[in-house]
């Protein structure tokens, strides 16, 4: 597998905490001699460290920290063309960033919480997309892998505009996935049950009592479990496409 990710350059959106951070990690502790890391967050410090730590380990891996709120288009537009020359030959997109604003009933939730999570979790990652899917089709080949979730496949009360986003990220994937069936881009997506992050504390707004409390009999997974499964997908050989995977801890119903 390390040899496929050999000189590879990968972006990852959300690479500041959880599981893009830990998917960063994954990606360099799996190839470390060669290998390209553009991280994307909005906390430019968080992914300076998670930069540092990296360079620590792998001495050949060159990660770029790049500040980028992908809900904010003209960003996201701006992106490939600030890059440096030797970063923008990209060979994998992992739009991971994505996050729950203002738990409520339906009626409930604000215009504003329901325009954060649909901005993020579904223009952002289609606008990133967009921007990077040209460079994948001037050399037909690359992937593009979507984290969505256990909520865009099971609604549940009290999620309803969050699942809509994540049960929109899997139909956008797979309709992605056809129209590019005959190119050698590979669309994926990986669908994550209950992970410990930063998550559920922004879902609560900090209440990090709260956060804590959506884990009750359920030992739920860690970044670094969805890490492993994205490096995976990604390390396939040409041929082998892990379209659409679901990742439960065990005692998950
Ligand atoms: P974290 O809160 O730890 O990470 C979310 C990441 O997204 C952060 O790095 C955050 O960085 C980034 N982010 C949020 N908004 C934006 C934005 N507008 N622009 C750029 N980056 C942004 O949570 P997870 O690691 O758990 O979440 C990663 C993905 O996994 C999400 O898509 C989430 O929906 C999905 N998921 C998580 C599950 C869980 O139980 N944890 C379950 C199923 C799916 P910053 O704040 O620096 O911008």
């Amino acid at each position: 597998m390390a040899q496929r990710l050999k000189g590879k350059t990968i972006v990852i959106t959300g690479a500041s905490s959880g599981i893009g951070k830990a998917t960063a990690v994954e990606f360099a502790k799996t190839q470390p001699d060669d290998l390209k890391l553009i991280l994307t967050a909005r906390r430019e410090d968080t992914l300076k460290e998670v930069a540092r730590e990296i360079e620590g380990f792998a001495k050949g891996v060159k990660v770029l920290p790049v500040k980028l709120d992908i809900s904010k288009i003209d960003q996201v537009q701006a992106f490939v063309g600030n890059l440096p020359e030797e970063f923008k030959d990209i060979d994998v997109l992992v739009n991971n960033a994505g996050l729950v604003k203002g738990m409520a009933q339906a009626p409930e939730i604000s215009t504003a919480d329901i325009d954060t999570m649909f901005s993020t979790n579904v223009t952002g990652l289609i606008a990133m997309t967009q921007a990077i899917l040209p460079l994948l089709k001037a050399k037909d080949r690359g992937d593009i892998i979507n984290i969505g979730s256990i909520a865009g496949r099971e609604p549940y009360a009290g999620g309803s505009i969050y699942c809509a986003t994540k049960a929109a990220v899997r139909s956008f994937t797979d309709a992605m996935r056809k129209e590019l069936i005959a190119t050698r881009i590979r669309v994926i997506v990986i669908d994550p049950g209950q992970v410990e992050t930063e998550f559920s504390v922004v879902r609560f707004g900090g209440d990090t009592e709260k956060a804590k409390k959506v884990y009750e009999g359920v030992e739920p997974l860690t970044g670094e479990d969805i890490a492993e499964v994205v490096v995976f997908a990604a390390g396939r050989r040409e041929n082998v496409v892990l379209a659409d995977t679901l990742v439960f801890p065990s005692h998950q119903a």
